[in-house]
């Protein structure tokens, strides 16, 4: 079988941490784990160069933000996001009875700040996009966070490590902006659920208020251990995700001697349509030989494939199929 759906990583985590998994002291689970998650919000700020009072760790980004939906998102005005994205966001607006507003990407994909300068009770996109895999420019991301003095503007980086460029500068400027990542992706880790925020201490408290009025010890114990070691191991983070971009780059002109097309994606995915198959047709046949990648049945997204960047070997099986289904059509 191979798995290009969900965006894992093909890759194993860092050495360090299959030493330490491998090694782990049971007798400690034993006890509560650290409420704070401290060594592991340490290892985020020193990592990024920012205050730890600025870091919150959470179950996976989904928890992350969840939470921040709850903590932040309680206007009566509608929150804002763009038409094709994440699809929880709609489902967290829905499940906190929070108001929202969808705006339209061009037909470009790519997002039009002016949509962003409407009364609102706060924003949420990701950067690059899912499942476009677009990248919105850093003056971009500005704008928007500058026009919205008033609210909160979430950032959702979850893809930023495969040569995004990140957020986290404009924290100096802005008390608004919450810039969330993953361990998920960039960092072969789905299965640990880490996911964190970055941004003003003021909100970072307000997060963790929030939290510890229904559950403290949310981290557990192997997860805080093995997330900091992850977090330390920066030659191999650097090591993966500079192969998966230059697979995905690689992947790319394959896919358009294919007659693919495909926005120009930044992240560890490809977001394709084939000029003559269409991608339902795609994504059947390719789970007949196996090959598992992501379809939605939606409005403007219906004839694209989501595509994740696998390894070499993976890729190649998997455009030798498509080879096989487009030239057969
Ligand atoms: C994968 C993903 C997440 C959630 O990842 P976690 O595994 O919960 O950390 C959040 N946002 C986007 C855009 C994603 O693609």
């Amino acid at each position: 079988m191979i798995k290009l759906n969900t965006n894992e990583c093909p890759y194993p985590p860092a050495p360090g941490v299959a030493r330490l998994a491998a090694g782990m002291d049971c007798n400690a689970i034993r006890l509560y784990p650290d409420s704070n998650t401290a060594s592991l919000t340490c290892a985020l700020a020193d990592y990024y160069h920012v205050k730890k009072e600025q870091v919150f760790v959470g179950v996976g980004s989904d928890d992350v933000l969840s939470m921040a939906f709850l903590t932040f998102f309680n206007g009566s005005l509608p929150i804002l996001f763009p038409d094709v994205t994440y699809s929880f966001y709609d489902v967290w607006a829905k499940l906190y009875r929070i108001p929202y507003k969808t705006c339209p990407l061009d037909e470009s994909w790519h997002i039009n700040p002016n949509d962003y300068k409407q009364p609102n009770g706060g924003i949420i996109f990701p950067n690059p996009n899912a499942p476009t895999g677009l990248l919105e420019s850093l003056d971009t991301v500005e704008e928007i966070v500058k026009a919205n003095p008033g609210v909160v503007v979430i950032v959702d980086e979850a893809y930023i490590d495969f040569g995004g460029v990140s957020a986290l500068p404009l924290l100096e400027k802005y008390d608004n902006l919450l810039i969330v990542q993953t361990f998920s992706k960039s960092r072969a880790m789905a299965g640990m659920r880490i996911g964190f925020c970055i941004g003003n201490e003021r909100l970072i408290q307000y997060l963790k208020d929030v939290k510890f009025s229904f559950n403290s010890y949310t981290i557990n114990m192997p997860s805080q251990v093995i997330g900091v070691e992850a977090v330390r191991d920066e030659a191999y983070f650097k090591e993966i995700t500079g192969k998966i971009i230059a697979t995905r780059e690689r992947i790319k002109n394959v896919l358009r001697d294919l007659k693919f097309t495909f926005p120009d994606s930044c992240a560890n995915f490809i977001f394709a349509s084939h000029e003559a198959v269409p991608a339902k047709e795609i994504f059947t046949k390719l789970r007949e030989r196996d090959i598992y990648v992501r379809y939605w049945d939606k409005p403007r997204i219906s004839n694209s494939v989501r595509i994740t960047i696998g390894t070499d070997a993976q890729m190649d099986a998997l455009t030798d199929a498509l080879r096989e289904i487009c030239n057969n059509a």
